[in-house]
Order: structure tokens, then sequence, then C-alpha cells
């Protein structure tokens, strides 16, 4: 089977999915999904998802990686809070 996301791709996912900014992608059961080669899978049940929605996998539109978009975010809220 050919992979389905590169390597950049399952490395921005599980970012994104670690980072605790909005609801990560979850199986049915709600565990947390992982990213691999064939898409995305729950460690704990084995629920496998073959897509991921466009909104993560798009980052490299802006060229910036979704999940550091939301550090950004982060740290531009932080700087704001001390004004
Ligand atoms: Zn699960």
């Amino acid at each position: 089977m050919n992979p389905i996301l590169s390597q950049d791709q399952i490395s921005n996912i599980n970012k994104y999915q670690s980072l605790g900014f909005f609801h990560p992608l979850t199986c049915n059961n709600g565990h947390i999904l992982s990213a691999c080669d064939s898409g995305l899978i729950c460690d704990i049940c084995g629920y496998t998802q073959s897509w991921v929605p466009n909104v993560i996998l798009d980052y490299k539109h802006s060229g910036v990686p979704y999940h550091e978009r939301f550090l950004r975010l982060a740290t531009l809220k932080k700087l704001i809070n001390k004004l």
C-alpha cells in the first residue's frame, strides 16, 4: 500500500494532535488518533482513518505549518495579556 501521508504531514499532524489548542482528531471512542504513513490510527482500539481534514493538511498554502500558527497565536495572546 502506498503511503498517503508524507513524513512532513505525519509530523505536522502529530504535533497538532499534541498541542491541545483545539480538540484533537479522535476515534469514535474518544481516543486521540496518531498519524502514520497509511493515515490516522487509534493505538488503543485499532480504529483507522484514511482521510485527514484539509484544514490540517493545507498548512503548506501559507508556508507555515499549522501547529506553528497556533504556537504563534498563543505567544501573541501572552504578549497581549502583558500589556
Ligand atoms: Zn480508539
